[in-house]
């Protein structure tokens, strides 16, 4: 029956507000001046199978709706109600919130017991309980969302790679002026100036190679649903608590293929230049 006012078959609807996910209506029997329901467009009948994106647009739906209620009828107070369940008086198995604008003399009941259900021990134990089964928070993060943050760490990954290698790139031209210049001029500083310069861009090179792994690893991290908010870009969460990934290159990154088998040989051929250059 909430299908058919969702679909749009029922003429007799009275939609407050429709979107893609959520629809916003006035009941056939309002308890009070009012009373509007908020429900999910997909037929889903128990709230806790509502999903990330619906829960979102109801929350949101909720807020608004509620707003235009309250300035609408001006009610003292007004209760948000869902049942979920033939117990909790749940009627139409389609999830739906009431929205119900309250006045002191109106017919609503509402009744909560007076006496407190579990004592102060079991309640810490369903604490510790109904703590420990709740998912992560992103457990519960939007195929696409997760995704799009996934393609946001996948340019920085490019982004550093490429730095990389230009970083190769500009370093060729120094290198062949300097050492070319030590050589056939014979100057010892000039060569040293020379491997100043691949030692400042080897450890540029190991530090883009540094950041690329981390990203790497925020990456699968974010893949495997870890732990990590949505969007966040910050790689040190991929890490072990507490750590942060900072701007100096490790060991790993400095004897990767990509740095010691490039650089290092660089360096002792200036080494080679400069004691030739020193002794001649
Ligand atoms: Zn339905």
């Amino acid at each position: 029956m909430f299908c058919a006012i969702v679909g749009g078959s029922d003429s007799n609807a009275k939609i407050v507000y429709r979107d893609q996910q959520v629809t916003a209506f006035l009941p056939l029997m309002p308890a009070t001046r009012g009373h509007t329901l908020v429900v999910p467009n997909r037929h889903v009948a128990d709230l806790t199978d509502i999903t990330e994106l619906e829960s979102r647009q109801l929350g949101a739906a909720i807020r608004r709706t509620a707003r235009a209620v309250r300035a609408a009828v001006s009610p003292e107070g007004m209760n948000i109600i869902q049942s979920t369940g033939d117990v909790a008086t749940q009627t139409v198995p389609h999830v739906h919130f009431h929205i119900v604008p309250r006045w002191a003399d109106d017919r609503m009941v509402l009744s909560w017991p007076t006496e407190a259900a579990e004592d102060d021990a079991a309640q810490a134990e369903t604490l510790v309980l109904v703590r420990s089964l709740l998912p992560k928070s992103t457990d519960d993060v939007s195929p696409d969302d997760r995704r799009q943050h996934l393609s946001f760490i996948q340019a920085i990954v490019t982004r550093m790679s490429q730095a990389s290698s230009s970083s190769k790139t500009w370093l060729l031209p120094i290198i062949t002026l300097t050492y070319g210049y030590a050589v056939t001029k014979e100057q010892f500083w000039v060569a040293v100036l020379g491997m100043l310069a691949v030692f400042v861009f080897g450890l540029l090179d190991a530090n883009y190679l540094k950041q690329e792994r981390a990203f790497r690893k925020l990456y699968d991290k974010v893949a495997s649903g870890g732990d990590i908010p949505t969007f966040s870009l910050n790689p040190s969460l991929a890490g072990p608590a507490g750590s942060r990934v900072n701007y100096w290159p490790d060991w790993e990154d400095i004897r990767s293929w990509a740095v010691a088998p490039v650089y290092a040989p660089l360096i002792l051929v200036g080494v080679a230049i400069a004691v030739w250059a020193h002794c001649t």
